[in-house]
C-alpha cells in the first residue's frame, strides 16, 4: 500500500473512529441529543428556548424544539439546558505553532521539533477557549501543515485548520530573518522575489501542504529594520502571486499595514487585509469594492500595552501603529467594510482569542451580534467554509459551543465558555461543575 493510499483510508475511516484518550463523548454509535436551554441563531440574532440539537457522526442533522424530539434508545443525551448554544468560534489569524516571546534568542533558536510540540500545547489551549476552527497564517518547516492532519487524524485535541506554511516575503521584510548579521547567510523560508520566485514560492507551499497562502505587504511590527508603512511585495508581484493561488484553489491572506501596501494588495485580489493599520479612504473604497475582508488583530495592541516587555527596535513600531490602527478600524467598519475575527493570538498567549470579540462590540461599537458574526458566519465565508461551519445548520459540522449566560448582553462571556464540541466529538465539558 502507498503512503497515499494509507492516507485515503485513514481518512474515510475517521468519522467512525471517534477520538480516544481526550475526548468524553463519542458518538459513533447513535445519535447525539444536545439538550439545549437557548440555541442562538448567529445570522438573525434569534434566541430559541428548549431547543434539541440531534448529532449524527461529526454532523448536525436536526435541530428542533425539545418537546418534539424525545431519546430513543441507543441515544446519547447532553445536558445544556442551563446554557446558551452557538456555534464554535473561528480565528483567521492564528500562529498556533509559536509562543508568546519577545526575545530575539528565543526566535533564533528555535527548532522545527520545538515548534512542533508548541503547536500541540497551543491547538489544546485553541480548542479549549471556543475556537472550533482556525486560520494559522505563517509557521515554519510546515509544522502547521503536520499539526493541522494529527488533528485530523484524531490523535491529539485541536481546531479545524486551515495553514498556510512559511508566510511569503521580500529579502530583508517582515517575512524574512532580519536578527543576524551577513556572515550567517540566514534566509527566510518563505522569501521569494520577482514574479517567477513567487509563483514557485506558491506551489513549493501548495505542493507541501498549504490550503492558504500568506504574503507579507508591507513592513510589519515584530521584524527588525523594515518599516510598517512601507510596501514590500510591488502591486505586479501580489498580482502574480494571487493569480497562482486562485487558480490553485487556495486565498490569500496580505499582512499589511501600510496605506499603498493595503491598496495593492486589494487591487492584486487578495482575500484578506490583515492588520490594515494605515488604511486610507482609497483602501477602505477598494476593500468595498472587492469584497475584502479586513483582520483587525486589535486586542494585541491592549495586551502588548498592558504586559508586554519589547526590544527597543520593535517598541517604537508597535507605539506608532497602536496610535492609528483602531481609529481606521473603526472608520472602515463604519464604511461597511467586511471584518473576520482575527487575533495575532501568538503575539499574547492562546487561548485569550475571544477577546478580541469584546475590541469589536466596546471599542469599535459594533453591536454585540456583529462582533459574534465576525467569529463565525463572516470568518467561515472568509475560509471558504460556509458550507461546513460558522453557524448552526443541518449538514454542517456539529462544532458547538455553550456559554452560561447570554453573550448578545455581553460578549465577554465568550472568554468564559463551558463547554465544547468538534465535530460531534467533546472537547471541554465544565457544565457539572459547581
Ligand atoms: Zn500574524
Amino acid at each position: 500500500m502507498t503512503t497515499k493510499t494509507i492516507l485515503c483510508l485513514l481518512t474515510l475511516m475517521l468519522p467512525m473512529v471517534g477520538v480516544a484518550g481526550f475526548a468524553q463523548t463519542a458518538n459513533s454509535d447513535g445519535r447525539t441529543l444536545l439538550r439545549a436551554g437557548h440555541v442562538l441563531d448567529v445570522k438573525t440574532g434569534s434566541e430559541a428556548a428548549a431547543q434539541t440539537i440531534v448529532i449524527t457522526g461529526e454532523r448536525i442533522t436536526a435541530i428542533a424544539p425539545t418537546a418534539s424530539t424525545p431519546k430513543l434508545s441507543g441515544d446519547t443525551e447532553i445536558d445544556l439546558t442551563r446554557y446558551t448554544v452557538m456555534p464554535g468560534l473561528i480565528d483567521v489569524h492564528t500562529h498556533i505553532t509559536m509562543a508568546t516571546n519577545f526575545d530575539p534568542l528565543f526566535e533564533l533558536t528555535m527548532t522545527p521539533g520545538k515548534e512542533a510540540i508548541i503547536g500541540v500545547e497551543n491547538a489544546k489551549v485553541t480548542i479549549e477557549a471556543g475556537f472550533t476552527s482556525v486560520r494559522n497564517v505563517g509557521a515554519g518547516d510546515f509544522t502547521d501543515v503536520a499539526l493541522r492532519d494529527e488533528i485530523d487524524a484524531g490523535h491529539i485535541p485541536g481546531p479545524h485548520m486551515q495553514v498556510s506554511g512559511p508566510a511569503l516575503g521580500i529579502t530583508g521584510g517582515h517575512c524574512d530573518e532580519n536578527l543576524l548579521p551577513v556572515q550567517y547567510h540566514v534566509v527566510g523560508e518563505g522569501v521569494a522575489d520577482g514574479i517567477a520566485a513567487v509563483q514557485q514560492k506558491v506551489r513549493h507551499n501548495i505542493k507541501y501542504g498549504a490550503d492558504v497562502i500568506k504574503i507579507c505587504a508591507t513592513g510589519g511590527v515584530l521584524s527588525k529594520g523594515d518599516d510598517p508603512q512601507a510596501s514590500q511585495y510591488t502591486r505586479e508581484e501580489m498580482v502574480a502571486i494571487v493569480a497562482d493561488a486562485h487558480r490553485l484553489g487556495r486565498k490569500v491572506a496580505a499582512h499589511a499595514h501600510g496605506a499603498q501596501g493595503i491598496l495593492w494588495a486589494t487591487e492584486a485580489g487578495v482575500d484578506s487585509i490583515e492588520h490594515g493599520s494605515y488604511l486610507d479612504d482609497a483602501g477602505i473604497k477598494a476593500m468595498k469594492e472587492h469584497g475584502t475582508y479586513l483582520v483587525p488583530t486589535a486586542y494585541l495592541i491592549d495586551w502588548v500595552q498592558m504586559n508586554g516587555k519589547l526590544p527597543s527596535f520593535y517598541q517604537q513600531k508597535m507605539i506608532d501603529v497602536s496610535a492609528v490602527e483602531k481609529k481606521n478600524a473603526i472608520k472602515a467598519i463604519k464604511a461597511g467594510v467586511k471584518v473576520a475575527l482575527g487575533t495575532d493570538a501568538a503575539v499574547y498567549p492562546h487561548g485569550l482569542n475571544a477577546h478580541e470579540v469584546d475590541v469589536y462590540v466596546n471599542q469599535f461599537g459594533m453591536s454585540a451580534l456583529a462582533g459574534i458574526q465576525t467569529g463565525t458566519v463572516n470568518a467561515a465565508a472568509l475560509m471558504g467554509w460556509s458550507d461546513r461551519t460558522g453557524s448552526l445548520e443541518i449538514g454542517k459540522w456539529a462544532d458547538i459551543i455553550a456559554i452560561n449566560g447570554d453573550p448578545l448582553k455581553d460578549v465577554k462571556l465568550l472568554q468564559k465558555v463551558a463547554f465544547v464540541m468538534k465535530s460531534g466529538v467533546v472537547y471541554k465539558d465544565e457544565t457539572q461543575k459547581k
